[in-house]
């Protein structure tokens, strides 16, 4: 029997991992997904062996939302944009403020943060303003004639001018996942990470777990194992989902996320987007109200299901010069729309459901404004924004602005795929964990994920995911807490 028993091998359930069999414990992960050992795959097949629910995850409300996870050794790490950045200093001390503690703004969070950064982004990829991808230039070029601010990104790729395709499987070798470091560190200190192994139960006994029902998702065949500790590293909505299902603790904290809206944007000539549309730079100028503007992912079959409601002779046109076509994405954190995560105890089955709220919905149209002002002054001759059924074409500002003004909270097409703080790690009455990320009335349950962020990062989550893990397994080792 290990000592730990995680469940989730992706950004929090390895850095839990590599800190605990440093340290001296033995650790098993059991990880839901296959092992990806970079195939090369059609969108289709990334889409099936590494994403949840082939894609499609329904936080259901006014409007849907879809929010992508990974499903896979690696977790979300292994499909995502490979952006590491810390999160902003202030959200750091708001946190603190949360906790009442020095545990988040202090020179040792910082330090792991920049050792972890060096784990996972190439030497030569690092705060380097000229490594650009074309799509990203084309909007830093729009963003200079309005002097806004744009800031160069750290990235987990080593090499940009690539035809990558790393949403749904990244072949070529270049990116920096947690299998090419984190998971050979941790093999190398002893620690297993056992792939299609679904944990569908957890056994407890008084106030401790004491197994888990373990479902092979080839055979389906179940066992069960005992353990001494388990860590909840299953994602910002799986550990909450494994938390109600097993009745370990009958509510938990509303989601956060944020939100990105994509235009697709196409150009009188042949632009170099559909080379590389890796996320290179942020147009930062809005940060502050948590608004980030960026390049996204340029890949054929993605465009196809964008123009999914135009006429077929359009999607003829589109397509045959998609090479004049790119995709911008404005990520916005909402202030007042967050996500319920609820069991029916009638079909034992949870389900996430949001609503809109009013202020986020002109927040999202406000900038939606600036974002398509800055497309047409890149040059864009028609662009499609990102609503539902929307087969009309703007090929100007005032009628993209129009649009924008008349739409319906309904038909926007929002999507996300960064999700916190389900299972918030704060101060407050209602949090169901303590400051160590032990779950409450449980001596032997931790949560080390994303679920636990006190609030939303307004920033890339993973670097500050697995330095807070990183640093929170380190307080329980400082105070004695683990027993094993
Ligand atoms: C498409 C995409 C792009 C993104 N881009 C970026 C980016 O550029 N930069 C950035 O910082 N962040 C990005 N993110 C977000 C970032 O990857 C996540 O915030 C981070 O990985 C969350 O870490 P986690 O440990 O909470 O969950 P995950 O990394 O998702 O890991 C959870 C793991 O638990 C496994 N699991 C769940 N339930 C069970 C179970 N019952 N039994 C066994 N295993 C289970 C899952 O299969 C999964 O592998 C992106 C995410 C996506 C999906």
């Amino acid at each position: 029997m290990s000592d730990f028993t995680i469940i989730g091998s992706g950004a929090g359930g390895s850095s839990a991992a590599l800190e605990l069999l440093e340290n001296g414990y033995s650790v098993e992960i059991f990880e839901e997904g296959i092992n990806y050992n970079n195939e090369k795959n059609s969108v289709l097949q990334g889409l099936m062996s590494l994403w949840r629910n082939n894609g499609i995850n329904l936080f259901h409300g006014s409007p849907i939302l879809n929010f992508g996870e990974g499903k896979c050794v690696g977790g979300s790490t292994i499909i995502n944009g490979g952006v590491i950045e810390p999160t902003n200093e202030k959200i750091l001390e708001l946190w603190d403020n949360i906790l009442d503690e020095n545990f988040f703004l202090n020179d040792e969070f910082i330090k792991i943060s920049n050792e972890i950064k060096e784990k996972l982004v190439p030497e030569n990829q690092q705060d380097d303003d000229n490594l650009i991808s074309s799509s990203s230039e084309i909007l830093l070029e729009a963003a200079k004639k309005k002097n806004y601010i744009t800031k160069s990104t750290n990235l987990a790729f080593n090499n940009l001018r690539v035809n990558h395709n790393s949403p749904f499987g990244c072949s070529d070798n270049s990116k920096n996942s947690l299998d090419k470091n984190y998971h050979i560190f941790i093999k190398n200190k002893g620690g297993t990470i056992i792939s299609n192994s679904k944990v569908v139960d957890i056994i407890k006994k008084e106030n401790a777990a004491e197994k888990i029902t373990i479902e092979n998702n080839k055979t389906k065949e179940k066992k069960e194992i005992k353990i001494k500790n388990l860590i909840l590293s299953a994602g910002p909505t799986q550990t909450p989902k494994l938390i109600l299902k097993n009745n370990l603790s009958n509510f938990v904290n509303n989601l956060n996320f944020h939100m990105n809206l994509k235009i697709l944007c196409f150009y009188e000539n042949e632009i170099e987007s559909y080379k590389s549309s890796l996320l290179t730079h942020h147009v930062r100028e809005f940060e502050k109200n948590g608004v980030l503007f960026m390049a996204s992912n340029y890949i054929k079959p993605l465009i196809a299901s964008y123009l999914n409601f135009q006429k077929s002779d359009n999607i003829t046109e589109f397509m045959e010069v998609y090479k004049n076509g790119t995709i911008f994405n404005c990520q916005i954190q909402p202030n007042f729309s967050t996500a319920n995560i609820k069991k029916s105890n009638l079909l034992n089955k949870v389900n996430i459901s949001w609503n809109l709220d009013e202020r986020d919905f002109l927040k999202i149209k406000k900038y939606l404004k600036i974002l398509t002002e800055l497309v047409f002054i890149s040059g864009a001759k028609k662009i499609l924004l990102p609503f539902e059924n929307n087969s009309a074409i703007s090929r100007s500002i005032d009628d993209a602005f129009n649009k924008i003004d008349t739409l319906k909270k309904k038909h926007l097409e929002i999507t996300s795929v960064h999700a916190m703080s389900s299972c918030s790690l704060n101060n407050g009455d209602k949090n169901i964990i303590n400051k160590f990320g032990l779950l409450k009335n449980f001596k032997n349950i931790y949560l080390m994920d994303s679920s636990i962020m006190p609030s939303n990062t307004g920033q890339h989550p993973q670097l500050t995911v697995m330095t807070m893990v990183k640093k929170l397994i380190q307080k329980n080792i400082e105070n004695k807490k683990f027993k094993v």
